[in-house]
Formats: structure tokens, sequence, C-alpha cells
């Protein structure tokens, strides 16, 4: 195209953009499921106990500074919703198993597949790649090192390290500065509108692609992204168009 340069460097979102995270959640449950279905647990109880679970978890709001750590606070989670159960006494001790349960049964599920793994890396050639990911620190980092994806990466910024997570422009431009790129040069790409593609637009990137693993349809009130993917696997047909 006259006048403009191409794409130089590419922004990945983690989470249910490049693993799934989200299955590697509900294979995550089915085991804590399968662990309080061998207690005392009412089996009846159970379906709800993981849902408040996954309601607290999703209402989270962690402050490092309050001198607890995640683990801390879902463990807490846990004993909130077992207490919460009728006829289920509060058990810290089952508690910490379920968290537990939880938590390395997600780490061992999820992974980097060799396809978005080969696509990462021929990329790599022609691409400045970046990950951005919005969450607490410790939670996000152990996610990489599960998938073993930070070789890919020329720069990985994690939203907990950070005093603004996306969509705010800051923490786009700490990625700019660092890795020595200017918005017009990136594209975005991610699967959640509010975090990914609302911050790529904040921030003046080239193009912003939205990952729609379900076809779900662009609710009204959404800031509307250039591109639509059903998988990350289909970028090149992107950074082709914009060449
Ligand atoms: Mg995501």
């Amino acid at each position: 195209m006259m006048g403009s340069r191409g794409v130089l460097s590419i922004i990945f979102d983690l989470d249910n953009t490049l693993i799934d995270t989200a299955g590697a959640g509900r294979t995550a449950i089915q085991k804590v499921c399968e662990l309080l279905k061998s207690t005392h647990v009412q089996e009846s109880h159970i379906r709800d106990i993981c849902e408040r679970f996954l309601r607290k978890l999703l209402q989270e709001s962690f402050d490092p500074s309050e001198g607890k750590t995640i683990d801390d606070v879902r463990i807490q989670h846990w004993c909130e919703a077992l207490q919460e159960t009728p006829g289920t006494d509060p058990d810290p001790a089952l508690a910490s198993r379920c968290y537990y349960t939880w938590k390395n049964t997600r780490l061992q599920a999820l992974s980097l597949s060799s396809e978005v793994r080969a696509l990462l890396e021929e990329l790599q050639k022609n691409y400045k790649l970046l990950l951005l990911t919005n969450g607490d620190t410790q939670t996000q980092r152990e996610k990489i090192e599960a998938v073993r994806c930070e070789g890919l990466f020329s720069l990985v910024v994690v939203g907990g390290d950070h005093p603004e997570q996306k969509p705010a422009r800051s923490i786009f431009t700490h990625c700019f500065e660092s890795a020595g790129v200017r918005p017009q040069d990136c594209i975005m790409v991610g699967d959640s509108l509010t975090t990914d593609i609302q911050g790529g637009v904040n921030a003046g990137v080239r193009a912003t692609v939205w990952i729609n693993a379900g076809s779900k349809s662009l609710p009204q009130d959404s800031v509307t992204p250039d591109y639509t993917l059903p998988t990350v696997l289909h970028l090149k047909e992107v950074l082709a168009q914009l060449a």
C-alpha cells in the first residue's frame, strides 16, 4: 500500500487466544468434582460449590500489597464456596485440596498446540512478537512457564506488574517503548473485545484482530475489530492483506 509501511510487530493476548485456558479450566473443575465425590460432601451440592468458586474467581480483585498471595486468595474462594453450601462444614484442609487440584490440573492441561507453536516460530522470523497478558503476575508467569512459550516472544508483559492493565493505553505504551516499535507498526490479536480490541484501538495500533472461537455475534455497544478470525491459525491471511 502506498505511504504505509507493513506490519512489524504482533502483540498477542495469551488466554483463549494462544492457549485454551477455558478448556483447561473445565478439565480442572471436573477433577475437583471427582475429588469432592470422594469426600463427605453431598454429591448434589458439588456442582453448586464449583459454580460458586468460578463466580468468585470471575469477581476476584487481587491486591498483592495486602500481603496475601494469589494462592491464599483462591484457597479462600474454595473455603467460602464450601461454607456457603448448606450442610457443608467449613473445612480449610479440603478447600486447600480443592484449590491445588484445580490449579495443578489447569496448568497441566494448558499447552501451546503444535500448530500454534509452529505459526509463532514462523512469524518470529519476520515480525517482532510481543505477549501482553492481563492478570496477576504469579498466575500468568506460571501459565507462561507451563506452556514454555517465553522464547517465542521479544517481550512478555504481564498486566499485574504494571499500574494499569489492558485496555489502558499506558501498558501498550510500555510495550511499544520496550520493544522499540510504534503503534502503527503493530497489530493486536486477542479474544477479548473489552481488553484486547478496545486496548488496541485506544493505543492506535495499525489493526485489531478478534479471535472469536465461538462465532459469537458482536455485542451492540462493542468496539468493532478490524478483522475477526475463528482461530489465531488464520492470522497469516490478515497479515497478507496488510502487507
Ligand atoms: Mg484472552
